[in-house]
């Protein structure tokens, strides 16, 4: 969103993206500028609380990011989702929030043609905005058989007020028989935290529906007990809001896991492609798979380093692909692979802006609280903390040695290795 026409003015409509915003202030300021800077301000304030740090050139103190994050920042905002500018943007400039005013959620729990409930955005939702953050009903222990866990179940069940139990009990079940508690868990629980054998049960999460091209990522906040969803692309007011539940793979192996697991028939935005389109996506799918393998190959790691970037970089493009410019959370994860290659063999340069490319990613998807955010922060301002580091020291460089006054191509050229 423009405020002013100086191209040096400029707020971007994907606010994750908007990392600085500068401008010199006269003492004999008449034109305003201090009123206008205050706006924007506000308007920051809205969408990152306390991130938004000030800073005094003339007192010598410099901006949190340096110019050329800002410009490759600028670079990435200029190819917007969507040309809409968020209704409640307008409110927030007039120094109202109406959603925070009424405390209306971002969402609301509607009827779904073909899917029973689920949650639809009430306004426009930007990306990187979190959607909805929720305590479990209860979570599930790694329960050793069947019998065992509907007995936990029901133990914890009896401990809700009886509201609850409702909610819990009108929930899909995918397994119904003799352990319908069960049956509800295993169709709705979300796991805490990526590969965890923990899973919680959510009054309003729970009801989110699937998508193989989701608009919003979910993730476990250890620290908190709160499961939290935000949105990883822009989303229109009357959208359904999504989240995956499959494990990736082809289109046919998604469906196959979806139809067992969960009992729908999955007819995505991707799903229900024509043959032809549907063949590539799938072709990207079966590569994105390929790279993560080659990438976690440990041996390939240490021996043939440079390979394995490369599948990093091409990894980066294939994901950028298939998930429409949004790829949320795996971007996180990409990154933070590449990082932990080169910190391996010692480089501590490339493996600094690789760490804040995967913070910046983990930023958008999962909040400043998680503490996966937390720790990959940690690791940008310091990479050589990363146990791993210098296991070899093939790569060496200092965490100074980032190269200054590139152009954006040269700089990833430099990244990613490229002619060495
Ligand atoms: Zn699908």
């Amino acid at each position: 969103m423009a405020f002013k026409s100086d191209p040096d003015l400029l707020l971007p409509l994907e606010c994750h993206k908007f990392l600085r915003f500068g401008a010199t202030i006269p003492n004999d300021d008449t034109s305003g500028l201090r009123n206008y800077i205050d706006t924007v301000s506000r308007v920051a304030s809205c969408y990152f609380g306390s991130r938004v740090r000030d800073w005094d050139e003339g007192e010598g103190v410099s901006g949190y990011y340096a110019l050329d994050d800002v410009k490759r920042s600028i670079r990435s905002y200029e190819q917007l989702d969507e040309p809409e500018v968020p209704t409640t943007i307008a409110q927030f400039v007039l120094g109202t929030d109406p959603i925070r005013e009424l405390n209306l959620p971002l969402y609301e729990m509607k009827p779904v043609l073909g899917k029973g409930q689920g949650l639809v955005a009430r306004f426009n939702i930007a990306k990187g905005q979190l959607i909805i953050s929720e305590k479990p009903f209860f979570t599930t222990s790694d329960a050793t058989s069947a019998a065992m866990m509907e007995k936990q179940i029901s133990i914890e069940l009896r401990k809700l007020p009886k509201d609850a139990q409702r909610q819990f009990l009108s929930l899909h079940n995918n397994f119904p028989g003799k352990k319908p508690f069960s049956g509800i868990v295993r169709t709705n629980a979300l796991p805490c935290g990526p590969d965890s054998p923990i899973g919680g049960i959510y009054p309003t999460i729970s009801r989110i529906n699937h998508s193989c091209l989701p608009n919003a990522h979910n993730s476990w906040n250890s620290a908190s007990g709160y499961e939290n969803i935000y949105a990883v692309r822009f989303i229109k007011a009357g959208e359904e809001i999504t989240i995956p539940y499959d494990h990736g793979g082809p289109s046919d192996e998604r469906r196959r896991h979806l139809k067992n697991a969960f009992g729908f028939d999955c007819d995505c935005s991707i799903c229900s492609r024509q043959p032809a389109e549907l063949k590539q996506s799938d072709e990207r799918r079966r590569q994105i798979q390929h790279l993560d393998g080659e990438i976690g190959n440990p041996h390939r790691l240490m021996q043939r380093p440079g390979d394995s970037l490369k599948d990093c970089q091409a990894l980066l493009q294939i994901l950028e692909e298939e998930f429409e410019g949004s790829p949320g959370a795996h971007i996180a994860r990409l990154y933070y692979d590449a990082f932990q290659l080169c910190i391996v063999h010692g480089d501590q340069a490339r493996a600094r802006v690789l760490a804040e490319r995967s913070y910046r990613a983990r930023l958008a998807c999962e909040g400043e609280n998680n503490p996966e955010t937390k720790r990959i922060q940690k690791l940008m301002e310091d990479p050589k903390t990363h146990p791993i580091f210098g296991m070899s020291m093939k790569w060496k460089t200092p965490k100074n040695q980032v190269p200054r006054g590139l152009s954006s191509d040269e700089f990833e050229k430099w990244l990613w290795r490229q002619g060495r």
